[in-house]
């Protein structure tokens, strides 16, 4: 199911839960603002999550809503994180997927780090 409009924080939402350390994850890094893993289903040789530690469903709550501080550390290690992983010399998207349209299935605001290959076009080819 996709996630619309600014749905109320779910708990129980599975990254909710990976930060609780009720289900395991494959942690790249953490640190006090957010935590980056690999996501399970891998969309290219690097694809890597990064989740902040709060209660913000989507980017849209997130950039709205979180402290500066928050949103500057997050941000950080989304950085960081790339650089670690060595795709800075080569390359790497950023992508956050923001309710119905864009098809966000978690409603915890996360962004997908791609990287390892030639990625190709931005968006799908469809109808502009
Ligand atoms: P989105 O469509 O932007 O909400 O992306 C959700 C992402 O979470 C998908 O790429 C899933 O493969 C990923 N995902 C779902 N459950 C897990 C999990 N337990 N561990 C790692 N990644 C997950």
């Amino acid at each position: 199911m996709s996630v619309s409009g600014k749905p109320p924080y779910d708990p129980a939402n599975i990254f909710a839960r990976i930060l609780r350390g009720e289900i395991p994850c494959k942690r790249v890094r953490e640190d006090d603002h957010a935590l980056a893993f690999h996501d399970i289903n891998p969309q290219a040789p690097v694809h890597v999550l990064v989740i902040p530690k709060g209660s913000w469903v989507s980017a849209a709550d997130f950039h709205a809503s979180a402290p500066a501080e928050a949103i500057a550390g997050f941000w950080r290690l989304v950085g960081a994180v790339a650089a670690e992983l060595g795709l800075e010399e080569r390359g790497y998207r950023i992508l956050s997927n923001m309710g119905e349209d864009a098809g966000q299935e978690v409603a915890h605001f996360h962004v997908h780090i791609f990287g390892g290959r030639r990625l190709g076009r931005m968006v799908p080819p469809g109808a502009a």
